[in-house]
């Protein structure tokens, strides 16, 4: 489909376009295999000398009309759908990076990845070094070695809310010879496009505002076909050198721009198999035909909340980019000029216990475990995720043992304010 098309319109027709006869809505390939009619056709998809499907494990027909319209809206050359944003981001890494290699990456992200990439990742072999992002290029040059591989962040951060300058990171990660891998969950496509600023692949939980209605658990890859492989051939063998495991198959040679999500699908896939439900893909490209919508009310109503927030008394601070006198608003104009996203953190005067009495006096704001979708909601991760750490601890970590984290949803603003406005006089 014609690239210049807008996001709203992407949203709704790109990747499934029928043709004559065909469903009008795109169908659910319920099925684990695929049929030939020939060994020697099946055969040719095996040794990836034909595009085709035969196993869901690998590629499915209804994820990847989905993951090709978030390539789409990502502006990208390739993309594939995972299981999770767990599994998008794992994969996104370990695509390029094996035992005995390091990565950098923001110490600001989302607990999840902290732990994918500090814990799990390390019992791998595989090395990462977390960075304050907001330290200057010079500092951050210093986090580099001969063996690190990938600079990893997010856009905006969960659930810190703080905004990534992606051309200082570009700049940073190019100069030294590795992607940029960026995961734009928060932001999402309608709101920022990372590839516009330098960014080489990017990742998505679609578990948040891709899917929207908090109803399946996603992920997403997608590359820009920008980063030159073939130039730093001794850091990146896995797609420079021959592939045992497809006779000797060099992935880089053989598929170009689409090298890094063919030897994602083809080997990671086959040999992983975090694949994501074509049912699931199915919700998810629904959510997506109303993402550009949704993005706009949520930015809207995360605007009105966060305004009112600011000016009471009960609250001690608030963090949301979007507000003029945000330590991050410099970054969120520049970068997310449309506004950034619903989430917002913010504390109640009085600590751990204001914020238990504030958050149980809800009545229409819901406590759960979740972020960026329909329904607002709201976490405070000293009392819920983070629960077992001491005050300390959690400063150590970085999150204000006040803090309380609310994703704003699509309702009307004012019934949330209201809301907001009797707990707040209830503590
Ligand atoms: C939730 C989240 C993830 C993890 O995604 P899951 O779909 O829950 O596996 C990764 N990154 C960010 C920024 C997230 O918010």
């Amino acid at each position: 489909m014609a690239e210049s098309r807008h996001i709203e319109t992407q949203c709704i027709h790109e990747g499934w376009q029928p043709r004559n006869g065909e469903p009008r809505q795109l169908p659910i390939y319920q099925s684990t295999t695929f049929k030939y009619d020939s060994s020697e056709e099946m055969g040719r998809l095996f040794d990836l000398e034909a595009a085709g499907y035969f196993y869901t494990r690998l590629q499915n027909p209804t994820n990847d009309a989905v993951a090709a319209k978030i390539t789409a809206m990502e502006g990208g050359v390739a993309g594939m759908l995972t299981a999770s944003g767990q599994a998008a981001n794992f994969f996104a890494l370990f695509n390029i990076c094996e035992a005995g290699d390091h990565f950098i990456a923001s110490s600001a992200i989302y607990g999840g990845t902290y732990n994918l990439f500090g814990v799990t990742m390390k019992k791998m072999g595989i090395d990462c070094t977390f960075v304050d992002q907001n330290l200057s290029e010079a500092e951050l040059d210093q986090y580099f070695r001969s063996n690190t591989k990938a600079v990893f962040g997010e856009t905006i951060t969960n659930p810190t809310v703080s905004v990534l300058d992606l051309e200082k990171f570009a700049r940073l990660a190019h100069r030294h010879g590795v992607p940029l891998i960026i995961d734009n969950t928060f932001a999402t496509p309608v709101n920022c496009r990372p590839f516009e600023w330098g960014t080489d692949i990017v990742t998505h939980s679609t578990t948040k505002y891709m899917d929207g209605h908090g109803v399946t658990v996603g992920g997403c890859i997608v590359d820009s076909g920008n980063f030159d492989w073939l130039a730093h051939k001794d850091k990146f063998p896995g797609l420079t050198q021959p592939d045992p495991s497809y006779h000797g198959l060099v992935y880089a040679e053989a598929f170009g721009k689409g090298a890094y999500i063919t030897k994602a699908t083809a080997q990671l896939m086959r040999d992983f198999g975090s694949t994501q439900s074509p049912q699931n893909a199915f919700y998810l490209n629904l959510g997506l035909e109303s993402l550009p919508l949704r993005m706009q009310r949520h930015c809207q109503n995360g605007q009105a909340v966060a305004t009112f927030l600011s000016q009471q008394e009960q609250v001690a601070w608030i963090d949301y980019p979007d507000l003029p006198g945000d330590r991050y608003h410099a970054l969120a104009q520049k970068y997310l000029p449309h506004g950034s996203c619903g989430v917002m953190a913010f504390a109640v005067k009085g600590g751990r216990e204001a914020a238990i009495r504030f958050m149980d006096s809800l009545k229409l704001i819901t406590i759960v475990t979740h972020v960026a979708d329909s329904k607002t909601c709201l976490l405070h991760p000293a009392s819920h995720t983070h629960r077992q750490l001491t005050d300390e601890q959690l400063r150590e970590s970085g999150i204000a043992p006040d803090l309380i984290r609310l994703s704003v949803g699509v309702e009307n603003s004012e019934d949330l304010i209201a809301d907001l406005r009797q707990a707040l006089a209830a503590v």
